[in-house]
């Protein structure tokens, strides 16, 4: 079997920082995962079952943030990519953990902006998942932002809207309510552009002068954009990723959008029987997909003596 790899696939840059931030520390603490404080992530690192494995071989266990311990003295914390809320970074802090901020710069950046614009009295939109990690610590910016110009924030400060429709009926909501506002919107990293666009149209619908600020990261985009290129040129599609994993599952589904077979796997052993049947396969992987893992289902593909036919090795 010829597997092509699409051009752009597997960690982005901030899961890869991510990532060798937590190893890193685990280096400089051999006995972690023994008696004493430990390192943690706060919640998973990444969207990827067999990378939490290998961090947790390393000593790193996963701290659940809404169950923190009352002290955590001289333990490692490490804040994910997605970032936390400045609330919870003090909570952290108060209880005696040393924080280790692996915040992606992309987020960090939508971070400041969201502060800055709240703290200038503007009403914030926020494109994205609500209960998503990184929508919720950019709230938690936003209040920063009112807190130090000296104002309460009002509950009312930020709105998070998932979609068009909802985007459309909470502008209304605000116009009616709230008369003329200055209003900004800033979008979670890994939105679609186009969708990006539409939501921003509808909220101008209520508010002409809204400020939209472009946040969207180009890593999942490089990746989308990858995949449907490579969808033109093979006879069906591996993606290799966690089946939590969002961006991972939206490659999945633009693959199949393209016309072509197409699967998701976390490991080798999740290739599918009918994979064997194809002469011409096409590889990509989420942006949490360890290129270990993307390495060994390539492999696994290669080696397939013929097409029809399974190999051994799987
Ligand atoms: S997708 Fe973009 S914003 Fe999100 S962690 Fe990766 S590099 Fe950062």
């Amino acid at each position: 079997m010829k597997v092509l790899r699409a051009r752009v696939l597997g960690f982005c840059m901030g899961v890869r920082r991510a990532m060798d931030m937590a190893v890193s520390e685990a280096r400089l603490l051999p006995d972690a995962g023994g008696p004493g404080p430990g390192i943690f992530t706060i919640g998973p690192l990444i969207h990827n079952p067999q990378a939490l494995e290998v961090l947790s071989a390393r000593g790193i266990s996963v701290l659940d943030e809404d169950k923190l311990p009352s002290g955590l003295e001289g333990a490692v914390l490490i804040v994910r990519a997605h970032g936390i809320t400045p609330g919870l970074e003090e909570s952290l802090r108060k209880r005696g953990g040393r924080l280790v901020d692996a915040t992606c710069p992309h987020v960090r950046s939508s971070q400041m902006k969201a502060k800055q614009l709240a703290g200038s009295g503007y009403h914030v939109f926020l494109a994205g998942e609500r209960r998503h990690g990184e929508i919720i610590g950019i709230q938690g910016y936003v209040e920063q932002g009112y807190g130090e110009r000296g104002a309460a924030c009002p509950a009312s400060s930020c709105t998070v809207v998932a979609g068009v429709e909802e985007a459309e009926e909470a502008a209304r909501l605000l116009r009616e309510r709230q008369g003329d506002l200055p209003c900004a919107l800033l979008a979670q990293t890994t939105i679609s552009p186009e969708e990006y666009e539409k939501i921003g149209g509808a909220i101008r619908n209520y508010f002409p002068s809204l400020m939209i600020v472009n946040t969207i990261c180009g890593a999942t985009r490089d990746r989308q954009e990858a995949l449907r290129e490579l969808c033109a040129g093979v006879e069906a599609v591996i993606i290799a990723g966690g089946r939590e994993s969002a961006n991972t599952r939206r490659l999945l589904a633009i693959a199949r959008n393209s016309g072509v077979p197409a699967w998701l796997v976390e490991t080798q052993a999740d290739l599918p029987e009918e994979i064997w049947n194809y002469a011409v396969v096409g590889l990509s992987a989420g942006a949490s997909t360890p290129d270990s893992i993307i390495m060994d289902i390539e492999r696994a593909l290669t080696f397939s003596p013929l097409p029809g036919k399974k190999p051994e090795c799987v």
